[in-house]
Parts: structure tokens; sequence; C-alpha cells
């Protein structure tokens, strides 16, 4: 592994001509987020009015680092987010620097930070500002310089880098979720991203934070490389996509993406989230380890998800399956004081899951059934088909890949299409009812695309057909797995 990642290092490593040195740089983004902190922009909430401050300030550094402007020579991506009282109008900031390779320039490595943060209140009688120093001042600042830093050394990019900074992250992703929405992949080819959230804390945070490398092929070991040439140290990494920042619209179009941050160590999601606390040294290294980052991925090749975030990235909502399962079913005399003895039963059929909410799911089904019960005639076996339809109470969202429990409670309807009865033909016109429909109890959990469940059926019509033969009713117990496709 050693040997691997020296020769890797040796290969790919481009020594990036800095614009500035470390000193300056660190004091260039403690000039950017004093300004973005300060109690003038009110906080920089969405829909504030003063967040145009920020706005037209990140629209000036990018003006003067001489990013290209994709939007009719404008930086804005505009996009509208409606609540129940307002219609909300939100800015994206992208900005575009070009890569050199002639065909990889086409596809794009985006560098991304939220704006926004949460804007002001007033407190006993006080008007109190949410600067967001860290949260996430720091990362504006940092995608800027960054940006700087790859201007200057655009020959050595091969991709094209997007600068993005991003809307309405606080209020739910929503800038992310919009420019990922309209203008990926159309406009622009993301291949990779990174959401650039929190990195004032270095010292403090004892590191790096990074999640979601891992859903690049190869992606852990070039951050662990590119980490520690950068003179940094990893202080956690998740292989997982984070979903509280600006990532999660991206990952979930296949787009591996990285969250980078120094920690919530900061007082997140407080007022005193102030400029004054905040590791500018820090910072300018994390921004000379993000150009570098930058520039590797534009040039990699093959530059691709990881087989296993493919399987895991998305959660369409929508599943289907193949079911099939066995139990037993007799028949249960309620005006008298037995029941017929069971007999084996067995179904397979098509299944379809729906997820309506975060706990609840819909799960349509249609299977063929053979059923019966130990009758005075001798052993009674229907054949049916049996449409059905459950609501699953689930203990989590995710999809069926995801471990899940649930208790599950529907209805079925059935009809028998053919059957015997001690060997002979069953009476379906004057002893037996073809129809026959009722209630679904049980539980079962999902695992990795199979479902285990195990139902209890309870029929609510009578299936004699003549009352002299007392109240009979359909009644099961069954287990069933199915395999999602
Ligand atoms: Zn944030």
């Amino acid at each position: 592994m050693k040997i691997r990642i020296l020769i890797a290092a040796a290969i790919l490593s481009v020594p990036l001509c800095p614009v500035i040195g470390q000193q300056q740089l660190s004091e260039t983004l403690r000039n950017h987020v004093t300004v973005l902190a300060s109690d003038s922009l009110s906080g920089r909430g969405f829909g504030f009015p003063e967040k145009h401050l920020a706005v037209d300030y990140i629209i000036k550094q990018y003006e003067a680092a001489g990013f290209s402007a994709p939007y009719d020579g404008g930086y804005i991506h505009k996009f509208e987010h409606r609540t129940e009282i307002a219609l909300i109008e939100g800015k994206n900031i992208i900005g575009i620097i070009e890569g050199s390779d002639p065909v990889l320039k086409n596809e794009y490595i985006l560098l991304g930070a939220h704006l926004d943060h949460m804007g002001w209140k007033v407190v006993n009688g006080q008007k109190v500002v949410w600067n967001g120093a860290d949260d996430n001042a720091s990362g504006v600042a940092a995608i800027i310089e960054a940006g700087r830093i790859l201007m200057a050394n655009r020959e050595s990019l091969g991709r094209s880098v997007i600068i993005a900074a991003f809307d309405g992250e606080e209020a739910g992703l929503l800038g992310s979720s919009a420019f990922a929405k309209t203008e990926v992949p159309g406009k622009f080819k993301v291949r990779m991203m990174f959401s650039i959230d929190m990195v004032g804390m270095l010292e403090k945070n004892g590191g790096i934070n990074h999640a979601g490398f891992g859903a690049l092929t190869g992606g852990e070991e070039l951050a662990a490389r590119i980490i520690l040439e950068n003179g940094l140290t990893i202080n956690k990494a998740y292989d997982k996509i984070e979903f509280r920042t600006d990532t999660w619209p991206f990952a979930a179009k296949g787009i591996p993406a990285v969250y980078i941050s120094t920690g919530l160590v900061s007082p997140y999601h407080k007022p005193e989230d102030d400029a004054h606390l905040l590791d500018y040294a820090g910072m300018a290294r994390i921004v000379e380890m993000m150009a570098g980052t930058a520039v590797e991925l534009s040039n990699l090749k093959p530059l691709d998800a990881d087989a296993r975030y493919i399987v895991r990235k998305t959660d369409p909502g929508v599943s289907a399956g193949f079911r099939a399962g066995y139990g037993s079913a007799f028949h249960a005399h309620t005006t008298q004081f037995y029941n017929a003895k069971p007999l084996l039963s067995a179904e397979a059929g098509l299944e379809a899951q729906l997820r309506l909410t975060r706990n609840i799911r819909l799960q349509p089904a249609v299977t063929y059934q053979l059923s019966g019960s130990k009758t005075d005639a001798g052993k009674l076996r229907t054949h049916s088909l049996v449409p059905q339809l459950d609501l699953l109470l689930t203990n989590s969202g995710g999809s069926v890949m995801t471990p899940t429990v649930f208790l599950l409670t529907g209805a079925y309807y059935s009809w028998s299409f053919a059957g015997k009865e001690g060997g002979a033909p069953a009476d379906f016109l004057a002893k037996y009812d073809k129809a026959d429909y009722g209630l679904r109890l049980g539980a079962g959990m999902n695992i990795m695309k199979v479902q285990f469940t195990y139902v209890y059926k309870y029929g609510l019509n009578r299936v004699n057909l003549d009352p002299a033969g007392g109240e009979i009713f359909n009644r099961g117990f069954h287990f069933a797995l199915t395999r999602y496709f």
C-alpha cells in the first residue's frame, strides 16, 4: 500500500504556483470572513434582505479573481423557493475556471460552500445576529482563495472547476438542490464535488474531517496522501455521504460528493460563531490542500464512482421484487367449538414497495396462492389469485437496501380459480365462495434488497355458501421472502 501511494504521489502531484505566501493568504481569508460575518450582513439569513451584501461581496471577489461568468456574463444562478407565506428568490454564485485539456475541460470538479447562515432574532429586546463565521463564511473564503490559486495554475488543470457559493443551505440544501437539479449534468457535467463547510478550526479540531471520499474509486487512499502531503492530519474520516451539507443533492445523482470540515468545535449554530475565533493560518493550509486536490482530480483518469457507492447512492422510493412464501392455512368455524386442521399453504408473485414518508411505505402485491384446510370431505386445496395492499410502518427511512424493521397492516382479496376437495373438484357453485377478502397483519424486516415478513391472514367474509354449515372463515399464517430487483 505504501509503495503504491508513493508511486501515485510521484506521478500525480503537481507543485502549484502559489499566488501569495501563506501568511498573506491567511490575512486575505481573515478579511473575507470578517466582512461576511460582520453584524451589518445580519447573519446572511435565507430570504433576509441583508444577504444581498454577501452576494455582492462574493461577486466582487469572483470578478477580481477572474473566474468566468456562465450565466450570460453573470455569476448568479437564480432559483425560487416557495414557502406557505412567501416566494423567496435564492442566488447561487457560480464561477468557472476553464481546464486546459481539450476533452476533459468539458467535465467539472465543483468546489462548493454555502454562503447563507441563520440570520438574526430579537432576544430580550435586543437584535442578536448569528454571524456564522466558521459556518460558513470560512468555507466561502476558502473556495474563493482556492479558486484564485487554480486561476494561476490553469495550465495544470485538466477538467474545469466550478467555484460555487450555494444559497439556502441552512434552510434545507435549497441552493445546491436547485443547482444539481437544473444544471447537472445538462449545463455542467460535474464529476466530483466538495462541500467545504466550517473549516476555520483546524488547530482546535486537531486535523481535518472528511466524509465521502470513499465514493470515488481509490478516493480514500488519494485523500490520505494529499492531506499528508500538505502537512495536514486527518482527525476523522467517514465512509458515508454527509446529508447535512450540500453534498447530498449531488450524491443523489451518483456524483462522488465529499464533505470537508474542521468539525463542529466552533460555537456551532450559536450567535458566538464570530470571525475573531477562527484559525486563519490553518485555513490557508486547507485552501492550498483543496487547490492541489482539485488539480489532481481534474487530471485523474478514470474518475469513477465506486461500485459500492453506485449501488448505495440513491433511494428511488419505488422498488419491485419477487415474493415467495409458505405457511399454513385453515378454516375457522367461528360458530362451532372446533377449527379445521391446517394445511400447508404457499404463495409466489410480484411485490412493489413505495415509500410515502420516512416511516410509511405502501406495499402492493399480486400473488398466486395455494391454500386450503382439512374438511369433513378430506383435504380442500384451492388455487387463487390474490391482489393485496399493505401499509408498512418502518423504524427508519432509506430504501430496500437499508436495514429496516416494520409492522404491517393491509387487506387482501382472493379469487379462487380452481380447487379440489377429497380428490374431487371443489364445489364453488353451492359449497364454497370463490371470493374471499380480509385483513393482513404482520411484521418484518428489509435488508440488502431482501425482505422477510411474517403475516397473519384474517378472512372477513364467510367462505361456505350454505349457512347450514355454520360460519366458516379463512385463516392462515405465513412466512414470505421477497427479493427486490
Ligand atoms: Zn454549514
